[in-house]
Formats: structure tokens, sequence, C-alpha cells
């Protein structure tokens, strides 16, 4: 740290900066996702947002075709999330939760309660938290119940969820990061990726190998964790719900608790509130983000049954070990509150039905490209899967080109927009999509 950075003067300011040397400071000194600090890949600088256009510093106007990582699920800008958040921020911005309470995280409570059937709500920052969260509770929760032995984590592989330590973990662990820190992250049991696509036709066998992993291991393992029907970042594949559905058995015989890892499917991404809908299971934890907020705060949310909540609450120390400095925090939480009010709509499960069908219908014609692998839909999420990785700078120039806003990774070319989008937009984001993975 330099003393003098005192000094700093204005002129050195992003203000007074022109755009190319906004972008030359970003380059040197500002990480992003997954980039390097020394090669990072190209970054486009945005003036603001409003509904499903991203402006950008130019000018120019690129349809969203990614909510901002599933999370702005009502576009950008949005007067009832604007309102929401002006007249939060006009009463307090945050205060600690410890030994505090208000208005909206009561409010979310009662909303999240009342939409997944479980009763305790744990507030954190980020959906990788959220993720420690739920196993700090299954793992309290096997603790305090006097089941020791049982201190790991079954998983399919093909999933992921999150970044942070025990997140990690249980990310696909080829995928994953496993590799990267071999030998230091903790070792959990991986059964394979469900095999069985949504819509396809069910086989027993598929989920063979998941019971054998739990009748060899089973009372070594306090949880189970799982993405819901939809496994998002570890490849955008969509599932058949009966295997949660025995997955929700096997656990209830072998004393397991099960977490669903609804972070991207939660909120109606898949034409159901939650995507353990589709298997009409409850999981003991389910850990919830991304869309919670609208996209406007990082913002998740543990939500627990009643037996996790008791159990834990049961034994020394009596209370869970946990308690983020912004837990709770009240802006996130009225802007939530608008989210899950405008979510509550009568006519946004027939919307989402309404962008589903035209996915199918826009994206079709991809399949008879050499170079496809596979298209496949579900709710308001499109894929289009290539037999080779993606050059992802390369694809997101002419992406900017075409006027829209689309971020493959690997082979993996995708998009779930908000869903305020409408037929028009829809279809010239597909038309563009359907046309950039033709060329590549
Ligand atoms: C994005 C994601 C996470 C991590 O959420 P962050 O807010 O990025 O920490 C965890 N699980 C799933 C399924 C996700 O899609």
């Amino acid at each position: 740290m330099q003393i003098y950075g005192f000094f700093l003067k204005t002129q050195y300011l992003c203000d007074n900066m022109t755009i190319e040397e906004l972008l030359a400071y970003d380059r040197e000194h500002v990480w992003h996702p997954y980039t390097s600090m020394t090669d990072p890949l190209r970054v486009y600088p945005v003036a603001r947002a409003a509904g499903v256009y991203i402006e950008l510093a130019d000018g120019r106007r690129l349809i969203d075709g990614m909510s901002s990582w599933w999370s702005a699920v009502h576009g950008y800008n949005h007067p009832a999330l604007n309102a929401a958040a002006h007249a939060q921020i006009d009463r307090m911005a945050h205060v600690m939760f410890g030994g505090l309470t208000h208005h909206p995280a009561v409010e979310l409570a009662q909303r999240l309660v009342g939409l997944t059937g479980l009763p305790h709500v744990f507030y954190s920052d980020s959906g990788s938290v959220a993720v420690e969260v739920a196993v700090k509770m299954a793992l309290q929760y096997m603790q305090a119940t006097g089941h020791t032995r049982r201190t790991k984590l079954a998983t399919v592989a093909g999933g992921y969820h999150g970044d942070t330590w025990h997140a990690m973990s249980v990310c696909d662990p080829v995928g994953g990061m496993h590799a990267l820190y071999a030998g230091r992250l903790p070792v959990q049991f991986f059964a394979p990726r469900p095999g069985v696509p949504f819509g396809g036709e069910w086989t027993e066998a598929d989920f063979e190998p998941m019971r054998a992993l739990v009748a060899a291991h089973g009372d070594e393992i306090a949880a189970v964790i799982i993405e819901p029907v939809v496994q998002g970042a570890g490849g955008m594949w969509f599932y058949h719900p009966e295997y949660l559905r025995r997955l929700r058995t096997l656990c209830d015989e072998h004393g397991i608790l099960l977490i669903a890892d609804e972070i991207a499917t939660g909120f109606w991404r898949t034409g159901r509130a939650f995507a353990c809908e589709w298997a009409y299971i409850t999981p003991d934890i389910m850990c919830v983000g991304k869309a919670l907020s609208g996209g406007y705060l990082s913002f998740a949310a543990t939500l627990t049954s009643e037996r996790v909540a008791d159990g834990i609450s049961s034994a020394a120390p009596h209370v869970f070990m946990h308690g983020p400095t912004f837990m709770g925090n009240p802006l996130a939480c009225a802007v939530a509150c608008a989210s899950l009010e405008l979510l509550a709509a009568p006519e946004l499960p027939a919307r989402i039905a309404q962008i589903e069908s035209m996915l199918r219908q826009l994206l079709a014609p991809a399949a008879d490209f050499a170079g496809v692998a596979d298209v496949r839909v579900f709710g308001a999420i499109g894929v289009i899967e290539m037999r080779e990785p993606v050059d992802v700078g390369r694809f997101q120039e002419r992406c900017v080109e075409a006027g829209v806003w689309i971020r493959p990774f690997g082979r993996l070319v995708y998009i779930m927009p908000p869903y305020i989008i409408t037929d028009d937009e829809l279809r010239t984001l597909c038309t563009a999509m359907v046309q950039l993975v033709g060329e590549t």
C-alpha cells in the first residue's frame, strides 16, 4: 500500500478518462471472471441497460441473451425494482442483522416460505455462500444429532455449485477445479451425471450408480447436493425428474439430507417456480440466489425444513454458526420482494411456455449444422452444444456486431433471456445465435 495514495489527483480518476483509457486501465488492473490478469479476453464497456437491452459506451444496443448469468429476469432498470430500491435506500441501505430485524427481511421470508414450503430462511451474500451455508447446516445437523461419521457429501458429475471451497468440492470432478486444487479440496463422492434426458424414456439403470454409491458409503454421507433437473454451468444438461424422485426416496431410506441447489433454476426459469416441482419433491435444504434479487444485488438464501432447523438447534452450541456482515441486507431484501411480486403475475407461466416453444422452433435449424452436436431447450433456456470448443473472444465480437449479447463457455452456446423479452426481440436473438453458430 502506497501511503501517498491519499494524494491521488482527480485527473487520474476515470471520470476524466476516454473509453480507451478506461479499457486500458481495466485491462491492466481489474480482474474479470475466470480470466488471466496478463492476457485477458476483451471486455465491452457498458453505459447503461434498460429492459432487454445492454447499451455499450459507443451507443450500440445489444439484446441480452444471458440475463446477466440467470439473474436479471425482469430485464434491466425495471421501474418496480428501481422504486423498491429507492424507497428502501431512503430508509436505510443496511443495518447489521445480529440483534436487529426489519420489514424487508421478514416480508421476503414470508414470500420464500410460502413459495417453497420450507419454513426456515438463512440469508447470505451470494450463491456460493448459500451453498457453503447449506453444507455447514448438513454437517452441523449430523453432528448435533449424533451421526458423527456422516462427514461427506455425495453428488453427481456435471454439477456446478459455486466457486467457494466446499461448493467447488462438489462441482464436476473433471470440468471443475479439482485438478487445480488436487490434494487440498475435501474429497466427496460422485455418481455419474444423470443420463436420461428430460422428456426421454426413464430407465431404472440410470439411477443404479447412485444407488450403489449410497449402498457402499451411505453411513459416511451427510447430504447429497444436486441441481434439480437442470445442470447449469457444469454443462447445461436437462435430466429426467424421475432421477430426483428416486434420489429423494434413497436419501430418506439412508438418513441422508437432500440439498437442492436451485440457484440457477429457481423462480420460474424452467416454467415452474422451482425445478424440484418437476419431480414433486421437497428437499431438506434449498439454495436460492441469482434471480432472487432480480439481478440487482448480490444476494442469496438457504432454506431448511423444520427437522434440519430443530436438529441443528437441539445440541450444543444450539446455534447455527454462520453470520455474514451483510446478512439480510435490507436493500437486497426489498428488491427481492418487488421481484417476487412481479414473478407472482398469473400470466408468467404461460409466457415462459411461449418463450420455450419459440426457442424450440427458432433454434431447431442449428441442428443441421455439421459443427453442432445437440440443440436442446427447457423452459426459458436454449442450448446449442457444439462439437468443438467455441472461441469465446471471436464469438463475442461477432455477437456484438450482430446486436446481441451471448457468452458461450466450452462447447456450449446458450441463452436464458430475461422473461420480459418480446417475441420480436427473441426472434432477433435466436436468429443471430443460429447464424453465428453456423459460421463457427
Ligand atoms: C451461479 C451458481 C452458484 C453460485 O452462485 P454465485 O452467486 O455465483 O456465488 C451456485 N449454484 C448454482 C447452481 C449456480 O448456477
